[in-house]
């Protein structure tokens, strides 16, 4: 492979993470709720990932609540607080540009019955606070906010639910997927003033099929499966201990995040500068995006063309979302961009360990596709 750019789908694995995996597989398989001595070490590993997600995020180890990744975090976040506090009121405020997994909960939500406020957004992909005061009233129960959007990477006015919440005295629990945004942004929950807060491992070089749950305590949540007491019961299973280990070692290796920031604020400059030059591209982030994320549209050259193109010469970006495969961006519609922006958008996403070569390379690329690919009219 000679780019990988599309951190944002996931990350690669980083050392520390793939050795606690196999750590946690070879020595430490017993049950965390075995009463012997293979179980009782399990239980010690369980309780130090536990903390050390917690310190990542900035709670308290007993708020942390380990489910299967970003997606089963969101749906429980989303329905169990909905139908925990559904005598309380019954309408559920979110914007058009969260990610499937919320927009499909909150989609499910209203039929059986909420009544779901989906806010607009502007040019630059953001809700207005103005428009956010005006949905949130007293029968509001729940509120769900990304923090970073995973297509073109804006950032999101959270930190001001929690002050209308209190204004209007809404009964509402507020959410935030932070699955884009853990380890880049501070999201520490009690900066942002929110009771939910779901991350991902494989989003921060951790494996896949794994993630938290923040639940800010005293708040209410009805869990999706029922069974043991694993998890105080609200996700009831064995835990997923190699899985589990790997996303705490890849929550301990992160580096603080203004590192990070600046060094992928180097790296997102970088192909700027590059992207300058080329009068035929079109830059749909923001400029005050994560910086991890660069959303483009190369004009009259479709999106699945340019992907086959750089694929071809080892290069991996995407068109959008990896979870709409194929599918038009509801995000970059919401945004209110046209068809030719829409149907030949590229995203480019970094990590830490994405290298300037990696970027010159794609910029090399893209030279030769503007250069040689027929365009639609
Ligand atoms: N939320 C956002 C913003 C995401 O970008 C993703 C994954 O792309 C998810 C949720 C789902 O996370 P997972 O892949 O761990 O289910």
């Amino acid at each position: 492979m000679e780019a990988y750019l599309d951190n944002s789908a996931t990350t690669p694995p980083c050392a520390e993470s793939i050795a606690a995996t196999q750590d946690a597989l070879t020595r430490y398989w017993g049950n965390p709720s075995s009463l012997h001595q293979a179980g009782i070490e399990a239980e010690h590993l369980l309780s130090s990932c536990r903390s050390s997600v917690a310190s990542a995020i900035g709670c308290e180890a007993d708020e942390v609540f380990f489910t299967s990744g970003g997606t089963e975090s969101n749906n429980l976040a989303i329905v169990g607080a909905a139908l925990a506090n559904r005598r309380r009121g019954k309408r559920i405020v979110t914007s058009a540009v969260e990610h499937s997994s919320v927009m499909e909960s909150t989609k499910a939500l209203q039929e059986r019955g909420f009544e779901v406020v989906y806010l607009s957004v502007d040019r630059m992909g953001r809700v207005s606070e103005q428009e956010l005061a005006r949905a949130i009233n007293r029968d509001t129960i729940l509120v769900s906010l990304m923090a970073a959007n995973n297509e073109v990477g804006t950032v999101q006015p959270i930190d001001v639910v929690r002050r209308i919440v209190t204004r209007v005295g809404a009964p509402a629990t507020i959410h935030c997927d932070a699955v884009q945004a853990f380890g880049k942004l501070r999201v520490q929950p009690a900066r942002l003033g929110v009771d939910l807060l779901t991350v991902s491992s494989h989003k921060i070089h951790g494996p896949k099929g794994v993630g938290a749950l923040y639940v800010r305590k005293g708040v209410k949540l009805n869990p999706l499966l029922y069974g043991g007491s694993q998890e105080s019961k609200l996700r009831p299973g064995t835990e997923a201990m190699p899985v589990i280990a790997g996303f705490a070692a890849a929550a301990n290796a992160l580096p603080p995040v203004s590192q990070s920031l600046a060094y992928v604020t180097g790296v997102r400059d970088r192909l700027l500068d590059g992207l300058r030059g080329m009068e035929d591209v079109r830059l749909n982030s923001p400029q005050d995006a994560l910086p991890y994320i660069v959303n483009i549209s190369v004009y009259g050259i479709p999106s699945e063309t340019m992907l086959n193109f750089l694929s071809q010469r080892g290069i991996c970006v995407s068109s959008g979302s990896a979870c709409a495969k194929g599918k038009q961006s509801r995000v970059l519609r919401a945004m209110g961009l046209g068809d030719s922006e829409i149907t030949s958008a590229l995203r480019v996403s970094f990590s830490r360990f994405t290298t300037w070569e990696e970027i010159d390379t794609l910029l090399h690329a893209l030279n030769e596709a503007r250069q040689t690919l027929v365009r639609s009219k």
